[in-house]
């Protein structure tokens, strides 16, 4: 907000765009801000290659499993090709030098704006004092002058400066990213270690229910409330599904839950305990799971068994 009031003060047009991975908060204000600032909003979305940089980050992780510098790297390399799409001249960015241990890092800002082959072409108003003359400094298309040299993780002088341009609803400094939740971050660490590391598919399931690792090449999710057993259901109907069947318990109430592996018995044994596991009412010696696979719908007798009551949730 502030870089694109900094801009609009010397008479430069803007266009913002906003980044949204699978990972990070849709409930953000970025249309909202757009509004209330009277520029063009573009909300961009990542494709399958940003997972890489989830799987093996080139410049390491933060304090969960935010891989920031390639992150960044990878925002800028996208907004580097919707400038040139547009035909604007430069790109400005929010980036405060130390405001982030991660990726704000003077040298992390130096290496992404190298990586992204901006170089040159990418200003940081906030800070651009502390930083060498970018090309539109250089070449006057903005005054360095009315840049500022601000440094570090107090906001103080970044809620003095939105007062002093009549911003009202200043953001908190959430990230918004569940990759740097070192609970969710222990569920990413549970996907990469796994055989296969993971498609989208699973990285999109992370956000949803309750999950369990049966082996190296089997884990279940169960759902926390109606809404999460639904959208298991859903999932599991997509054609790029990594589940390879779904449990409902057939005469007791509880959660649904989704395997991914093979179906054996006893990992369908599993999930029938995990079932028990989280529901008040069954008759222990009869108690019915319907589950359901592509070629086949079966009920099955389920009881509680150690390895189900003792298993913890990756997440916990
Ligand atoms: S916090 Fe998340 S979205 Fe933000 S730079 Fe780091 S990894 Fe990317």
């Amino acid at each position: 907000m502030l870089a694109i009031r900094i801009m609009q003060e010397q008479g430069i047009d803007v266009e913002a765009l906003n980044f949204k991975t699978i990972f990070t908060c849709c409930q953000d204000q970025a249309g909202q801000t757009a509004r209330d600032l009277g520029v063009r909003l573009t909300v961009v979305g990542q494709d399958d290659d940003y997972l890489d940089l989830v799987r093996k980050p080139k410049f390491g992780l933060g304090k969960g499993a935010n891989p920031c510098v390639d992150c960044r790297i990878y925002m800028f390399d996208k907004a580097r090709v919707f400038m040139e799409q547009i035909g604007a001249d430069f790109i400005v960015s929010g980036e405060v030098v130390g405001q982030r241990p991660m990726s704000q890092k003077r040298r992390d800002l130096d290496t992404i704006s190298y990586h992204s082959d901006l170089e040159d072409l990418l200003l940081r108003p906030l800070s651009a004092k502390m930083l060498h003359p970018t090309l539109p400094e250089r070449e006057g298309w903005v005054d360095r002058e009315q840049l500022y040299d601000i440094q570090g993780r107090s906001r103080k002088r970044l809620i003095e400066l939105a007062h002093k341009y009549g911003l009202k609803d200043i953001p908190t400094p959430s990230t918004g990213c569940a990759l740097t939740e070192p609970r969710f971050s222990k569920k990413v660490f549970d996907l990469i270690a796994a055989p296969d590391r993971g498609q989208r598919w699973d990285f999109e399931l992370l956000k949803t229910g309750r999950h369990f690792r049966f082996d190296e090449r089997t884990k279940v999710i169960l759902g926390r409330d109606n809404c999460e057993n639904d959208h298991l259901l859903y999932m599991h109907q997509l054609p790029e599904a990594n589940s390879t069947a779904e449990f409902f318990p057939d005469n007791f109430s509880g959660p649904r839950a989704l395997l991914i592996g093979p179906a054996t018995t006893e990992a369908i044994d599993f999930v029938g305990g995990l079932l028990l596991r989280y529901s008040g009412d069954y008759n222990p010696g009869n108690a019915l799971v319907r589950v359901e696979s592509e070629s086949d719908i079966s009920l099955v007798r389920v009881t509680p068994n150690e390895a189900s009551n003792q298993v913890r949730t990756l997440a916990s």
